[in-house]
């Protein structure tokens, strides 16, 4: 969906406290009653907060939903990342905002800038749009979700990569320095750079071969494993050529069950890539997960950080599930951005509840056949 911003500047204090009391109240009700939305608020006469909820509605920031047993509304996307880009503004870590410049599978990228100008990075986290692009057989398979839990699943998304950058930043890594979180939006530098697929030309590819496999291995001594990385996820300065590397959502540490699977599946993405693209084959071998040492333990103090271990396991059960449904789907469930209004999909897939936490867990014991072969073929 599209970051429309233009009515940001137009809502009244009480539009905001009606919008605020909509998502607060979102926590326990699937739809939000009325009556409900105004005692949140806590605004006095029902004509003020009548007159904030038409307001709202009218420019998407909330939905009514009509089919329910009271008369509610909801809170759509839009009105999530007006509430995220307002707490931005309140802080100063944003001002204006500038172009969309990336799509991901599930994350929309825009350059912001803050009053200084000074350009950053936005990356507004929308998990489940996957499942809402894809065929309806798969839409079933998580329909146990409804828009406010993929909207949690967003937010943790983003408290998680949030913690991450912090944590990798602090001890040296090369990746963006992150700047702010705010529900389901991380505010990072922007790096003047293009993502490693796109880059035509590179002048040392076995240097760069080399610094990205020894970069696995100071993730992996580290207790980490990046676990998307590939050439969409690997930034490269023009000019020095230097990577940095983005994307964190998914980063498990060597102690995870797969965590040998994610690794050489890390490796063997950047293999293939450099194989195919500059023709460069290694004449050594590996980096294998035996020669893996751990010296240091930043998956334990990434906890400490505000991204807990159940948060954690939360989320990883939903990316299982997301790589269950590619492994599924090859391609289609790939992230094009078109104009389709997701609210009206999320309208028609609202399921059950929130606390739909039990549902089975699916099996990953095909992990391999993840994204970055997938994108691979899909360049040939
Ligand atoms: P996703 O999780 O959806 O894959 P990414 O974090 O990989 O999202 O970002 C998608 C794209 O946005 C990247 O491939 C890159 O082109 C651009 N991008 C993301 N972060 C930055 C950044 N800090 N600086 C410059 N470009 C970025
Ligand atoms: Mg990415």
């Amino acid at each position: 969906m599209k970051l429309d911003t233009r009515a940001i500047r137009y809502l009244t204090a009480e539009d905001w406290r009606v919008l605020t009391a909509v998502e607060m109240g979102s926590k326990n009700h699937e739809v939000v009653p009325t009556p409900l939305i105004s005692q949140i608020s806590g605004l006095r006469g029902a004509s003020g907060v009548n007159r904030s909820i038409s307001n709202l509605a009218k420019v998407g920031l909330i939905a009514r939903v009509k089919n329910a047993k009271y008369d509610g509304y909801r809170l759509t996307y839009g009105g999530l990342d007006y509430l995220a880009l307002n707490t931005f503004i309140k802080r100063k870590s944003i001002y204006s905002i500038g172009n969309q410049v990336g799509v991901g599978k599930e994350s929309d990228i825009y350059v912001v800038a803050d009053e200084s100008g000074k350009q950053r990075i936005l990356k507004i986290h929308r998990l489940g749009r996957i499942s809402f692009r894809t065929v309806k057989a798969n839409r079933d398979y998580l329909r146990n979700r409804n828009a406010a839990s993929w909207m949690y699943m967003s937010r943790l998304a983003a408290m998680k990569e949030f913690a991450f950058m912090k944590v990798l930043k602090d001890n040296g890594f090369p990746v963006p320095t992150p700047i702010d979180q705010a529900r389901h939006c991380v505010l990072m530098e922007l790096i003047d750079s293009y993502p490693l697929r796109q880059v035509t030309s590179i002048a040392d590819p076995p240097k760069l071969y080399a610094d990205l496999m020894s970069l696995i291995m100071r993730f992996a001594s580290q207790g980490l494993i990046h676990g998307d990385f590939n050439e969409f996820n690997i930034l490269v300065h023009e000019e020095t050529q230097e990577p940095v590397v983005i994307d964190f959502p998914q980063m498990v540490s060597i102690d995870h069950p797969n965590a040998e699977e994610y690794f050489d599946r890390d490796v063997q993405c950047i293999k293939t890539f450099f194989a195919r693209k500059f023709g460069f084959e290694s004449e050594e071998e590996g980096p294998d997960w035996k020669d893996v040492k751990r010296t240091g333990k930043l998956d334990v103090e990434v906890e400490a950080s505000g991204f807990s271990k159940k948060q954690a396991k939360e989320l990883d059960k939903y990316l299982q599930q997301i790589a269950k449904l590619n492994e599924r789907d090859g391609d289609e469930a790939g992230g094009d951005v078109s104009d389709e209004n997701d609210d009206d999909q999320e309208e028609e897939d609202r399921g059950s509840g929130m606390e739909n936490e039990d549902d089975e867990q699916p099996d990953n014991s095909n992990l391999s056949e993840d994204s970055c072969e997938m994108k691979n073929e899909a360049e040939t």
